[in-house]
């Protein structure tokens, strides 16, 4: 079993950052509105995710930690119209398998928290009564220590910090619902407060992209055939194409097309080399768009490509043209 779940880790956990992502969408899956992120020495050493989510119930706790274990997933239509940002059922399993990982949990409905551990070769699973408030928290320690080629791969602290930054903040753009924090070596580096309000919104906007964007940026808000387009660009060019967060309904994409539309409808307002800045989330109808079930989850097929591409554009032509406020 733990061969099979190292094999596995090898294509969800690259890096502390990657088992981050993991933990914290499945933190939101639980319906979670507080999540609280710590690492140290850039989350190789340790990292920690809290969440006030719906919790694992005590039966659970050894099937979460077990490969293919999903509670997601019920029947072949689910797939058709993913919900949950999990659903593979392997992520637990495999980070288990590469470090040394325990779940704490509590429902509201169950009196007292315990804590699950894996452990040995075939990661038999230890339950032990612990004391947490409802909720879930995952503790990993020493990631990577039984899988040295891996571990060989790790970047410096400060990069991997980059990396779970970036992370944090890819999420944090698409969930104003839910409270964030991240700290580092017991510092508090991070802290998006819940964001109701558009005002308290386009804040948490300036807190991740820095308040050159937020004083920049134009927003966006386009609607047409079932289709919608909503959020900020910025005319302020970036140095690096790393202000670019493009959302298809909550997930980030990173996507040809998309940013073939983005890139048309600058031409002519950036200079040569510069790079477009921009929090865009567009929103469609889940059956007309094929999300790839690959771990990292970053492409998408649109059935109507033309249509979605050519409302990409024109939304983005016309705020451009708007005058400017
Ligand atoms: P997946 O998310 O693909 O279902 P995971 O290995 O990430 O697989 O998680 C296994 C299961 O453990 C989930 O289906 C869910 O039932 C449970 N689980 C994991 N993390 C949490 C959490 N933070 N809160 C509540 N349940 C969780
Ligand atoms: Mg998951």
């Amino acid at each position: 079993a733990q061969l099979a779940n190292q094999i596995a880790a090898g294509e969800v956990v690259e890096r502390p950052a990657s088992v981050i992502k993991e933990l914290v969408e499945n933190s939101l899956d639980a319906g979670a509105d507080r999540i609280e992120v710590e690492v140290d020495k850039g989350g190789h050493k340790r990292i920690l995710i809290r969440d006030n989510g719906s919790g694992i119930g005590k039966q659970e706790l050894t099937l979460a930690l077990s490969r293919h274990a999903t509670s997601k997933i019920h029947c072949l239509d689910d797939l058709e119209q993913i919900i949950s940002l999990g659903f593979r059922g392997e992520a637990l399993a495999s980070i288990s398998s590469v470090s040394r990982l325990t779940l704490t949990s509590k429902p509201q409905a169950q009196p007292e928290a315990w804590q699950a551990i894996a452990e040995g070769r075939d990661m038999r699973v230890r339950l032990i009564p612990a004391a947490h408030p409802d909720g879930t928290s995952v503790e990993v320690l020493d990631l990577f220590f039984n899988t040295p080629a891996r571990r060989k791969f790790l970047r410096t602290e400060k990069t991997e910090f980059q990396h779970i930054d970036e992370v944090i903040r890819r999420i944090a753009l698409s969930r104003f619902d839910t409270a964030f924090s991240l700290k580092h070596n017991g510092k508090l580096l991070r802290q998006y407060p819940k964001a109701a309000s558009q005002a308290a919104r386009q804040k948490r906007v300036a807190l991740v992209c820095g308040q050159g964007f937020a004083q920049q940026a134009l927003t966006i808000s386009s609607e047409l055939q079932g289709l919608s387009l909503h959020g900020w660009l910025s005319l302020e060019p970036a140095s690096q194409p790393d202000q670019q967060y493009f959302y298809v309904n909550g997930r980030m994409m990173r996507d040809k097309l998309i940013h073939h539309a983005i890139r048309q409808a600058f031409e002519g307002w950036l200079p040569q080399e510069a790079h477009p800045a921009f929090v865009l989330y567009l929103t469609l109808d889940a059956r007309e768009v094929d999300v790839n079930v690959h771990p990292a989850k970053h492409e998408v097929r649109f059935h109507q490509a033309r249509l979605v591409h050519d409302f990409i554009f024109r939304a983005l032509q016309d705020a451009l043209e708007q005058p400017a406020p």
